[in-house]
């Protein structure tokens, strides 16, 4: 499964803010001034200006440093405002230029400090106030940015950085209303001065946005996408921030591929625009790809050292792998810098709570009821927990903290604390009805709670606000998809499924279910559901696939990499009807539910490992073969997870096999467990994590060991079970030209690399070379495998199998058979039917290779062939566990029963087929056969089923007949036996039903 979380978004205005809060990345600009002992070539503002824009800030500083000693036109600045009443000189112009480079190079207090010495010599100049307060704002001085920006305001009405300054401190200090007309005076002011500088046009576009975040806001929405920027951009090509502002808006939609085109374009302008990386670091974040986005975070915080957002980056990934001291360490650094940043603090909340817990849930309800008026709260009788007084304190400065609620909120949902999550995402619109965010992820958090009436209120609301959000939007689609849904419900659970495709499936899911899942796994655990559990199985329909349903519902995005997910509240599955290939069903649920059993019971204080390791154990396989390859390999290199990182391998795993892998490991973790504690130590170490409790101290407490010790064990266990392992590996490693050439040169006469370059020259169409290398390989080693298999590769394109298969097989070495060879030879000897051959080869492969399945698979086509009964049924049971995707060898195994008049056998692997395929007609014609003594009321469903499914099944019918027969349904059994006859005129049994 995978996991179901929402990191959420972080409000884009602290995410950047275009002229200033960027920064840079180490690229080495190659320098166009001169050392400094020379004196300085002049430099035009034109070319200072494109060194900041492209992101080379040293030649930048130079620049302006010499510059600001110049006097300068209004023409000569480049983005220079056009009409403003107070235009800047030349050296102001230069200063302002040098707090950017500051800013964008990560010294924000240094930034700080410029202007407000430049204020001390030019305060009659309402654009340095206006940027005064701006930078006040990001060092979280609220005081100053206040006065700074009412006093430019005074001068000049429409000095935007101070508006912008205003609006933003304003809503920082709970002044919604204040704040909404701060906003809503960009949308005048845009249609009022039409502004044609890209500076004006996204200070217009940033402050609309804030506006039409908070109101119905769909043409805005567009407008700043498809107008504001472009036009920005066709004032200045160079100005990046456009782009940037793009790109951030369609994240914040969660358009990620059109997002991540805006970031690429920003950077071809600025490689080491810090706005621009740290938006891609956030758009790897949204994929718990925390590699890449703490890859990211750290290359910014080397060049713009401090740079909080950086930071605060860092932190969620550190609260997402459970380490709140570590993320703390990180969130107080970006508080250091702004200590008033919401998201910082909301953030600081969740690691106080994820490190303390929460001693008293009654407590945190009265501090979220009375968090817009903290000053009234009585005081506690002991002493404040430590998020209470970080959220008090914040309430103090901000009574509508809404921002600060809504990432706490985030956070504890990141980390499954649903409950949690949604007391704070309420508590958040309370005190800001305006948060979209908060509004959006409260309606999908709803529906990942499975409380689907309630999600649709909330998601329809969400939706007339923020219309583009691309999550929201899927899962109202979903919401009207299920509405057109059957339900099933027994007594623990509630199907829903699409009654023209999937009656059957939720028909035998649902018995499957109460039958051979509830049971077993309640007992097990020791924990009932307090609630029946949902289960939707989406089929295709409205234009969509059943997988792009499924992983609508479960992510609100059209791609999640399974077919079966569960929030711990509910299920959801693809239907495999709808799929290309069906797949176990049965497996897939069972595996499912142990997750909604195990989070449950653990309140989702389980890590995902173990919740997978449980799942997996209880599917009831063996084993998978490839795991045990992947093991061969990995062990010994010791390219493993261990505790600490194992559960990112479920959610940003490198590869499918990676991902693979961490199931396999998880997996062997339990074993291990068990083969050093015993068997109830399982149920121990869930009991331990429902108690709270880390990894660590549950291996202390209940096994006296530490994780030092138990991972160093665990190593042991591995490398006991590799060297355990039947047979060998298969080898497959891959030679490109250059390797085989340069092995070639240093051992001429190696045979396998001759016979690796002779593979290579078939592949060339270079016959004779190949054939001149493959033959001299053969003579220095007559079992060389790739010099037999490019000579067989040259018989079978001059269409000789028969030669093919003799250079084959004459070039297998029985003691030490290789792997490929067998490959290729088992389908030859198969496609001419040499069927002694085959089953040689095929059982050489098999003792030799047991992790390749295919041997297997091989000799159940071989078998039938060579009337070696009991073998053929032993190759069909092991191919049922192995390939238990696949319904056929299942069915091929009931149908020997049937030929054996093996009942029981008959029932088991016709119902093993149904687990995979409830559409199969044969499978319930022999489930209903193996059951007709044992259980008729069912068997006569079953045969009522068959028949519906395929009408033309003669011993379906008469089989049927048979039972009606000796059910003493004299009439019906006629009739059945007639149908039987008229497909089938000999058919024996129908005959004897007539005849009686
Ligand atoms: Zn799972």
């Amino acid at each position: 499964m995978r996991a179901v979380l929402d990191i959420g978004l972080i409000s884009a205005k602290y995410f950047f803010c275009f002229l200033l809060v960027l920064f840079c990345e180490g690229g080495v600009a190659s320098r166009n001034l001169c050392a400094a002992d020379e004196p300085s070539p002049p430099v035009t503002w034109r070319e200072a200006y494109e060194h900041l824009q492209k992101g080379r800030y040293e030649e930048a500083e130079e620049a302006y440093e010499f510059l600001k000693k110049q006097s300068a036109t209004k023409d000569d600045l480049p983005g220079e405002f056009a009409n403003s009443p107070h235009p800047l000189t030349g050296p102001l112009y230069a200063e302002i230029a040098l707090a950017r480079i500051d800013l964008e190079t990560g010294h924000r207090a240094r930034a700080y400090e410029r202007l407000e010495a430049l204020k001390k010599l030019h305060s009659e100049q309402p654009r340095i106030l206006g940027l005064l307060a701006w930078y006040a704002f990001l060092n979280g001085k609220l005081d100053v940015a206040e006065t700074s920006a009412q006093e430019a305001i005074r001068m000049e009405a429409d000095e935007l950085w101070a508006r912008r300054t205003l609006a933003e401190v304003y809503q920082a200090t709970g002044r919604l209303k204040q704040a909404d007309e701060g906003w809503r005076y960009f949308v005048r002011y845009y249609n009022r001065v039409q502004p044609e500088k890209a500076e004006e046009l996204l200070l217009a576009a940033e402050g609309s946005l804030a506006y039409a975040r908070w109101h119905t806001g769909k043409q805005i929405f567009d407008f700043v996408l498809n107008t504001l920027c472009v036009d920005a951009l066709k004032a200045d090509p160079l100005f990046w921030q456009a782009h940037e502002l793009s790109g951030r808006l369609l994240l914040e939609k969660y358009n990620k591929p059109q997002a991540q085109q805006e970031f690429q374009a920003a950077l071809a302008i600025n490689p080491r625009a810090v706005t621009v990386l740290l938006g891609r670091a956030q758009a790897a974040a949204q994929d718990y790809d925390w590699d890449e986005s703490n890859r990211l975070a750290r290359e910014v915080l080397k060049n713009a050292p401090g740079e909080p957002l950086a930071h605060t980056l860092l932190a969620r990934s550190l609260l997402f792998s459970n380490q709140p001291e570590a993320a703390l360490e990180q969130l107080q650094l970006a508080k250091a810098i702004c200590p008033t940043d919401p998201i910082t603090t909301g953030l600081i909340v969740a690691a106080q709570i994820q490190r303390d817990g929460i001693r008293s849930l009654p407590r945190l309800k009265v501090l979220l009821e009375s968090i817009d008026h903290v000053a009234d709260l009585p005081a506690a009788a002991d002493a404040p927990e430590a998020y209470e007084s970080t959220l008090i304190a914040a309430a103090k400065i901000n009574s509508a903290c809404g921002e600060v609620l809504s990432t706490t909120g985030e956070a504890l949902e990141m980390h499954r604390k649903f409950e949690l999550a949604e007391k704070f995402y309420r508590a958040a619109l309370a005190v800001m009805p305006q948060l979209t965010a908060a509004r959006n992820n409260l309606g999908m958090l709803t529906l990942q709670m499975a409380r689907v009436d309630e999600a649709r209120t909330m998601l329809d609301q969400a939706f007339k606000s923020d219309p583009y959000h691309m999550r929201v939007s899927n899962m109202r689609k979903v919401i009207r998809q299920l509405d057109g849904y059957a339900t099933l419900s027994t007594d623990h659970f509630v199907i829903r499924y699409d009654n023209a495709q999937d009656e059957l499936l939720a028909r035998y899911m649902a018995k499957f279910l109460e039958n051979e899942v509830y049971p077993q796994l309640v007992q097990q655990f020791g924990y009932e559901p307090s609630t029946r559990t949902t289960i939707e199985i989406y089929s295709k329909g409205n234009g969509q696939t059943a997988h792009e349903w499924f992983s609508a519902r479960m992510v609100g995005l059209p791609w999640v990499q399974t077919i079966g997910a569960s929030t711990g509240m509910m299920i959801a599955l693809a239907s495999p009807n709808g799929l290309n290939e069906p797949y176990n069903w049965s497996r897939v649920i069972r595996h499912e539910y142990v997750h909604v059993l195990t989070l449950q019971q653990t309140q989702f204080n389980i890590p995902h490992w173990y919740t997978e390791a449980l799942a997996v154990r209880n599917e009831g396989y063996p084993r998978p073969a490839e795991w045990n390859d992947m093991l061969r390999k990995r062990v010994p290199r010791r390219d493993l997870r261990n505790l600490s990182n194992l559960n990112l391998g479920f959610i940003s795993a490198k590869n499918g096999d990676d991902w693979n892998f961490a199931y396999c490991q998880s997996d062997l973790y339990a074993n291990y467990l068990v083969e050093r504690f015993g068997e109830p130590a399982l149920e121990k170490l869930l009991l331990a994590y429902r108690a709270g409790k880390t990894t660590e101290v549950a291996l202390k407490e209940l096994f006296q060991t530490d994780i030092k010790d138990f991972e160093a064990g665990y190593l042991d266990y591995l490398d006991k079970i590799v060297a355990q392992l039947p047979g060998q590996a298969q080898a497959n490693t891959e030679y490109s030209k250059n390797d085989v050439e340069a092995a070639l040169e240093k051992e001429p006469r190696n045979a396998e690399w001759l016979g690796r370059a002779a593979m290579l020259k078939v592949k060339d169409r270079r016959r004779d070379e190949a054939r001149k290398l493959a033959r001299e390989a053969l003579e220095i080693d007559p079992h060389c495998a790739t010099a037999a298999i490019a000579l067989a590769e040259l018989d079978l394109r001059g269409e000789a199998p028969e030669k093919a298969i003799q250079k084959l097989t004459s070039a297998i070495d029985s003691t030490q058979p290789d792997h490929q060879l067998l490959q290729r030879l088992l389908p030859l000897l198969i496609q001419t039917k040499r069927w002694d051959d085959a089953l040689k080869y095929a059982s050489l492969a098999e003792t030799t290779f047991p992790s390749d399945i295919s041997s297997t698979i091989a000799l159940a086509e071989i078998l039938p062939h060579r009337m070696d009964l009991p073998r053929y049924k032993a190759v069909l049971e092991k191919l049922s566990l192995y390939e238990n995707e696949e319904s056929e060898y299942r069915l091929q195994r009931a149908e020997i029963a049937w030929k054996e008049n093996d009942l029981p056998n008959m029932a088991r692997y016709a119902a093993m087929v149904l687990e995979i395929d409830v559409t199969e007609p044969k499978a319930h014609w022999l489930l209903a056969e193996g059951l007709s003594g044992v259980k008729p009321e069912e068997a006569l469903e079953e045969f009522s089923i068959a028949c519906k499914l395929d009408d033309e099944l003669a011993e379906a019918w008469a089989g049927w007949a048979v039972l009606l027969h000796a059910l003493g349904q004299l009439q019906e059994a006629r009739q059945k036996a007639e149908t039987a006859l008229a497909l089938d005129a000999k058919n024996a049994r129908a005959l004897k039903v007539l005849n009686k």
